[in-house]
This record gives structure tokens, C-alpha cells and sequence, in this order.
């Protein structure tokens, strides 16, 4: 089996195809999503990442170019089904995604559509809300819940239909910080333990900071691709393409020239925290 999932092959695309010379929004872009990966993509607003995404799993195809998920073309009218098993999407708003009165029923609403028994059903309902731990709510009411935990269910929902990609579109933006990290918990454990490929559209830097692979776009084109620390270190690049550094890098960055020797690169607060520490003993204050 090919070792990427999602890959992109020069895509373009414009909303207004009909219209001669329509802006492209994503332009000449060659990508490819492996198997199993975490993938962050990071964008100011308007550069293009949740077309992107959209192309993903056929919500949009290309004008040009090809985009094939498990080696099926989007572009393939009667492969949009098994590309929607395949490749499944989460957006911005938990509100929106809810379909049932019940947790259990919402989770349920995919494998039923795609046909699955009632005893399978059953045994994959319980496992995806187990697997972003909601099942103590699988009878709770979806309005009575915060919006980290709708997020959850709403993730279980795409679990339950066995998707083996998850692609999230700013799936934390509506969410206070506590809801902001039950989500990427739960999607970071999905990705360790079921070996979900996960496809994490952000603003949060903090949260990018923790994929394997960072994607920054500007105007359409993915201008930086690499690990974390490969990406935030063209520190000018980010802040051109409108975005910040990750806060506990700026934090260092404010520390280093202030004259303490922290080493470059740090990214996270334990990083920070540690660097900070090493330095002290090393001055003999602690
Ligand atoms: P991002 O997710 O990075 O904010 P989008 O992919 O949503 O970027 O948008 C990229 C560009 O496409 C923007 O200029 C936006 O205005 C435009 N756009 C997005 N959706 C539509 C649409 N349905 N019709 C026309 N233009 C759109």
C-alpha cells in the first residue's frame, strides 16, 4: 500500500471556475499526506487552508491537478463515497455538526448511513465515545454539553465510520482553553494509538507546535513544510505571512537577548521551563 494517504499533484483551484480568469485560492500545490502522520497547517485568514482541506475529500475538486486519497481520485464522482469513509472532516463549529437529540444517536447517524449492522453499530459507538472519552454521556443531550465535549462527539462521529484520516478545520477556534485542550488531546491520542492520520487546520501556534509536520500557506501556496522546529525557525517568514511565533519562543527569544544562554529553537513552555532552569543552576541560583 502507497505510504501517503492524501496526496495533492499541482492543485488548483477557483470558486468561480465558470468566470475567465478567476482567482485561483489554492495554486500549483504538490503535497502528500503519509499514513499516520499529524499534520498541522497554519495560514492567516483567507490564504487558502480550508479550501484546502475541503479538497481533502471531495467537498471540493480541483480545476487543476490531481488530488487522490488511498490512490482515488476526488475528481471521480463515484468514488466519493469510499473517499468519505476514507478521509473524514470536522469543522469550526460544534453547533453545526450535531444532528441528534442523544450523543449516542449522533454517533450513530454515520455508520448508519453507510449501512453497517445495528450490533456493529452498537459495539462502534461505544468504542469511539470511549475513544474520545465521552461514553458517560452517550445518553446526555448534545446542547447540554461545553463545546470541547461537542467537538468530541463530533469526532467520535467520524471515528464510528472508521475513517482511517481525520481532517479538522480550526475544530478549537470556538472553544475556551479548557475545550481547546480536550480536543487536541483527544485528537493527539487518536493519532499515538489508533494511528489515525490527522490533518489539523489551526491559528493556535501552541497547538501546531505539537503535530510532527507544520504546513504554513500564504496566497494559496504552502510556503514553509517541515517539523516544528524547522518551521518556526525562519522566524521572519512567519511573521511576513501574518502569523506569531509560538508564545514560549518569543518568550526565549525576549530572554536571549536579554543575555541569558538559552539554546535556539525552543518552542513549548516545558522546553522553556527546562532551558530556564538548566541556566540557573548553571549561574548557581538554584
Ligand atoms: P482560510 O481557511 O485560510 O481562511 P479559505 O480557503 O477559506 O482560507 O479562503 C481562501 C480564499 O477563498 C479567500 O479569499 C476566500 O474569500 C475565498 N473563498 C472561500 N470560500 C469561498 C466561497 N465559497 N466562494 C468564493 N470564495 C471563497
Amino acid at each position: 500500500m502507497n505510504e501517503n494517504i492524501i496526496e495533492f499533484n499541482n492543485v488548483s483551484f477557483a470558486y468561480d471556475s465558470e468566470i475567465v480568469n478567476a482567482p485561483a485560492v489554492v495554486k500549483n500545490v504538490t503535497l502528500s499526506i503519509k499514513r499516520g502522520s499529524f499534520v498541522a497547517v497554519l495560514g492567516h485568514n483567507g490564504s487558502g487552508k480550508s479550501t484546502l482541506a475541503k479538497l481533502c475529500n471531495a467537498i471540493l475538486v480541483p480545476q487543476t491537478g490531481k488530488v487522490t486519497v488511498n490512490g482515488m481520485d476526488t475528481a471521480d464522482n463515484g468514488l466519493t463515497f469510499d473517499i468519505r469513509r476514507t478521509v473524514g472532516m470536522v469543522f469550526q463549529n460544534p453547533d453545526n455538526q450535531i444532528v441528534a437529540t442523544v450523543v449516542e444517536d449522533d454517533v450513530a447517524f454515520g455508520p448508519e448511513n453507510l449501512g453497517v449492522e445495528p450490533k456493529e453499530i452498537r459495539r462502534r459507538v461505544d468504542e469511539a465515545l470511549k475513544s474520545v472519552g465521552m461514553y458517560d454521556y452517550r445518553l446526555f443531550e448534545p446542547h447540554k454539553l461545553s463545546g470541547g465535549q461537542k467537538q468530541r462527539v463530533a469526532i467520535a462521529g467520524i471515528t464510528a465510520m472508521q475513517t482511517e484520516c481525520i481532517v479538522l478545520d480550526e475544530p478549537t477556534a470556538m472553544l475556551d482553553p479548557r475545550g481547546r485542550l480536550e480536543v487536541m488531546e483527544t485528537v493527539k491520542r487518536l493519532n499515538r494509538e489508533l494511528g489515525i492520520t490527522v490533518v489539523f487546520i489551526t491559528h493556535f501556534m501552541n497547538e501546531a507546535t505539537q503535530a510532527d509536520r507544520v504546513l504554513v500557506m500564504d496566497d494559496g501556496g504552502i510556503i514553509l513544510d517541515g517539523t516544528p522546529k524547522e518551521v518556526f525557525s525562519h522566524k521572519e517568514i512567519i511573521i511576513d505571512a501574518g502569523l506569531d511565533l509560538p508564545a514560549a519562543a518569543e518568550f526565549s527569544d525576549m530572554l536571549i537577548s536579554d543575555g541569558f544562554n538559552l539554546p535556539d529553537g525552543i518552542l513549548t513552555a516545558e522546553e522553556c521551563i527546562e532551558a530556564i532552569y538548566a541556566e540557573a543552576k548553571k549561574r548557581g541560583v538554584c
